[in-house]
C-alpha cells in the first residue's frame, strides 16, 4: 500500500466525506461532489472548486469569510456543468453568486455554462478567472494557468462578501487586484496519481522542473536548483519581472507546499523569499506559509507575490473558519534577543592544562570524529542515526576550543570546560550523559590538582554512572552506555586492573548489548529489532575509552 486510499474510484467521495464529518459547520450536497458551508445567508456566495488533487484547495476553504461551496471535480480533471449547477443551488436560491474559476479550458467552460444556465433561471452570477502562473507567457495557447494564487482570491471574496459586498463589487475589486498577483513555482520530482503505476515524468537528482504545472504535467524548463536561496531569487524575480511590481509596493507573500514538501523547507523558502522581496524594494506586508493549493504528493512549491492595498490587507487577514486556511503573519526583519549564559570557559585562561589530560583529549577525539560514520550507521539499525553525528560534533567543539582548554589552572576546571563544551554541543540524549561524566570527574578532583591520578577518576567516573542513572533510568544490563561505562568505571576502581583489563570490561559489556532487546533509550522502540546490534553508546564508549588509555581500537 503506497497510499493512504480504499479505492483509486471512491477518492472524491472519501475525502468529501471526512471533510464533512469532521467539521459539523459543512455539509455536502447528496450525490454530488459538492461541499457547502452549513447556514451561509450573506448577499453573495463564493464558489470555486476545479479537479481534484489540489487539496486543501478548494473544499478545504469552504467556511465563514472564505467560500461558501466548492466543486470537487475527478483528480486533476473539470468538475461538469451539473455539478457547478449543484453548487450554485445548494448556497441557496435568492443569493448573488461570485464563482472563482482557474484559468483551464476544461474549468472555463464547466464554470462558465453553469453560470449561463443560473443567470437564465434568473440567478446574479459573476465570474473571475485568475491567471496567476507567470512562467507561461500571456500568448501561450490556452493562456496563463491558475495556481496558488487562487486562494488569495478566495481569502479576498469571501471576506468582502461577509462584509455584504455584491457579487458584482467583489468581481470589480478581484479584478483590480488580480494584475498585480503572479506566481511561480519549481518540481523537485512528480506526483503520483492514485491508482496511476507511474508518474508523468521523472527527475535526476540534480533536476527540477521550473515553472511547473499543478496537474502532474512536466514544468516549463528542466533545469538545476542549488539552494532554497537560488530558487527563491529566481522566482521572486521572475514574478517581479512579469506583474512589474516597483519599489515600495506593499506586497502578500505566499509560499506554497505541492504536496510532499516538509514545513521545515517551507520555512526555510519563505525565509530566501522575504530575503529577495526586500532586495527588490518590495516591502512585505503579510506572510503566508503553508501547503495550501497542491498538486497530490509532488515535492516541490510555488511562490505567489501581490500587490496590495492597506484594505486587501485587512481582507486577507479578517476572520474566517475555513479549516485549511493558514493564518498571515506581519513580516519583520530579522529579530533576536541577547542572553548572557554563564561560561565556565571564561574562568580558563590563567593556568596551564596537564599534557596528559590534553593529550588523552585529544586521541578521544580522533577516535571519535574515525568512528563517526560507524557510530551512525548502527544507531540507524536501533535508532535514529544522529549518534555519530552528535558526538562528531561534540569532539569537533572540544578540538576548536583546544587552545581556551590548554589554560585551565587545574583539572577540576578543564573537566568543568569540558561539560560545558558538551552540554552545549553535543545534543540528543548523549549531550546531558556525556556532561554528567564530565562534571564527575570534576566533582572527585580537588580543587588545585593538574593530573588526578586514577582511583580519583575512578571515583569521578562511579559518581557520574549514579547521576546518568538517576536522570535517565537506565541499570545495568538495559542495553544503554551504561553498559559499558559501569563495567569500566568498577574495573578501573579495582587497583590490580591494567588498562586492557579496563578497557576489556568496557568491550564485554558493549559485547554483551547485542544480545538482549535494549528497554531504555531510542533503541528500545525498535524492539526485536535491535537484537543482534550492539548498543552505539556503548561502541562509543568502547572508542574513546581505548584512545584515552592509549590502547589500539580494533577488538
Ligand atoms: P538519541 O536517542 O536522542 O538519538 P543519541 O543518539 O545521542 O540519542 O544517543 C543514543 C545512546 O544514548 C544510546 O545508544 C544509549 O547508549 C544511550 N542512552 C539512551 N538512553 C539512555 C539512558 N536512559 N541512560 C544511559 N544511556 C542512554
Ligand atoms: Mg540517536
Amino acid at each position: 500500500m503506497r497510499k493512504l486510499i480504499n479505492d483509486p474510484e471512491d477518492v472524491i467521495e472519501d475525502l468529501i466525506t471526512g471533510l464533512t464529518t469532521r467539521n459539523r459547520a459543512l455539509t455536502r450536497v447528496r450525490d454530488w461532489p459538492v461541499v457547502v458551508r452549513a447556514g451561509g445567508t450573506g448577499t453573495t456566495a463564493v464558489i470555486s472548486g476545479g479537479g481534484s488533487g489540489h487539496e486543501p484547495a478548494h473544499a478545504g476553504f469552504v467556511g465563514q469569510g472564505m467560500l461558501d461551496a466548492a466543486v470537487c471535480g475527478p483528480v486533476f480533471t473539470s468538475p461538469s456543468v451539473d455539478a457547478v449547477e449543484a453548487a450554485i443551488e445548494a448556497v441557496g436560491p435568492d443569493r448573488d453568486v461570485l464563482l472563482v474559476v482557474k484559468n483551464y479550458t476544461g474549468d472555463c467552460l464547466n464554470f462558465g455554462l453553469a453560470a449561463q444556465n443560473a443567470r437564465a433561471r434568473g440567478r446574479t452570477v459573476e465570474q473571475v478567472v485568475v491567471a496567476d502562473d507567470v512562467a507561461l507567457a500571456d500568448s501561450a495557447g490556452a493562456g496563463r494557468r491558475g495556481i496558488a494564487g487562487t486562494v488569495l482570491v478566495h481569502k479576498l471574496a469571501g471576506a468582502m462578501a461577509e462584509q455584504g459586498a455584491s457579487a458584482r463589487e467583489i468581481r470589480q475589486e478581484v479584478e483590480a487586484f488580480l494584475p498585480g498577483m503572479g506566481s511561480m513555482g519549481i518540481a523537485l520530482g512528480a506526483a503520483l496519481a492514485p491508482g496511476a503505476e507511474q508518474t508523468n515524468f521523472t527527475l535526476e537528482d540534480h533536476e527540477v522542473e521550473w515553472g511547473l504545472g499543478i496537474h502532474g504535467e512536466p514544468g516549463r524548463e528542466r533545469g538545476s536548483a542549488e539552494s532554497a536561496r537560488h530558487v527563491a531569487e529566481s522566482l521572486v524575480s521572475a514574478i517581479v519581472r512579469d506583474r512589474e511590481l516597483t519599489a515600495d509596493d506593499d506586497v502578500v507573500v505566499l509560499v506554497n507546499g505541492l504536496g510532499a514538501t516538509p514545513p521545515m523547507e517551507l520555512e526555510i523558502l519563505a525565509g530566501e523569499v522575504l530575503t529577495a522581496v526586500r532586495a527588490h524594494g518590495l516591502h512585505p506586508a503579510l506572510a503566508l506559509v503553508g501547503s495550501l493549493l497542491t498538486s497530490l504528493d509532488m515535492p516541490g512549491a510555488s511562490v505567489t507575490l501581490a500587490k496590495v492595498t492597506d484594505s486587501q490587507v485587512a481582507q486577507l487577514t479578517a476572520a474566517t473558519e475555513a479549516p485549511a486556511w493558514v493564518l498571515p503573519t506581519v513580516p519583520a526583519d530579522i529579530a533576536a534577543v541577547d542572553v548572557t549564559v554563564e561560561s565556565p570557559l571564561k574562568v580558563l585562561g590563567n593556568g596551564r592544562t596537564s599534557p596528559t589530560l590534553l593529550a588523552a583529549t585529544d586521541r578521544a577525539v580522533d577516535a571519535v570524529l574515525d568512528a563517526e560514520s560507524q557510530l551512525t550507521d548502527l544507531d540507524r539499525q536501533v535508532g535514529d542515526g544522529d549518534l555519530g553525528t552528535n558526538l562528531a560534533r561534540g569532539a569537533r567543539a572540544v578540538r576548536d576550543h583546544r587552545e581556551q582548554l590548554s589554560t585551565a589552572p587545574d583539572a577540576r576546571t578543564y573537566f568543568l570546560a569540558l561539560a560545558h563544551i558538551l552540554r552545549k554541543e553535543v545534543g540528543g540524549t548523549s549531550g546531558p550523559l556525556y556532561a554528567l561524566m564530565a562534571l564527575g570527574l570534576a566533582d572527585a578532583v580537588a580543587e588545585g590538582v593538574e593530573d588526578p591520578d586514577r582511583g580519583t577518576l575512578a571515583q569521578g567516573l562511579q559518581t557520574a554512572v549514579g547521576r546518568i542513572q538517576e536522570l535517565g533510568g537506565a541499570q545495568l544490563g538495559d542495553g544503554t552506555m551504561l553498559d559499558a561505562l559501569i563495567p569500566a568505571a568498577q574495573a578501573l576502581a579495582d587497583g590490580e586492573a591494567d588498562d586492557v583489563v579496563v578497557l576489556r570490561a568496557a568491550r564485554d559489556g558493549a559485547q554483551a548489548t547485542a544480545e538482549g532487546a535494549a528497554s531504555k533509550g531510542r533503541a528500545s522502540y525498535v524492539g526485536q529489532r535491535s537484537v543482534g546490534v550492539p548498543d552505539p553508546g556503548a561502541v562509543a564508549v568502547t572508542v574513546w575509552l581505548a584512545a584515552v588509555l592509549g590502547q589500539p581500537q580494533a577488538v
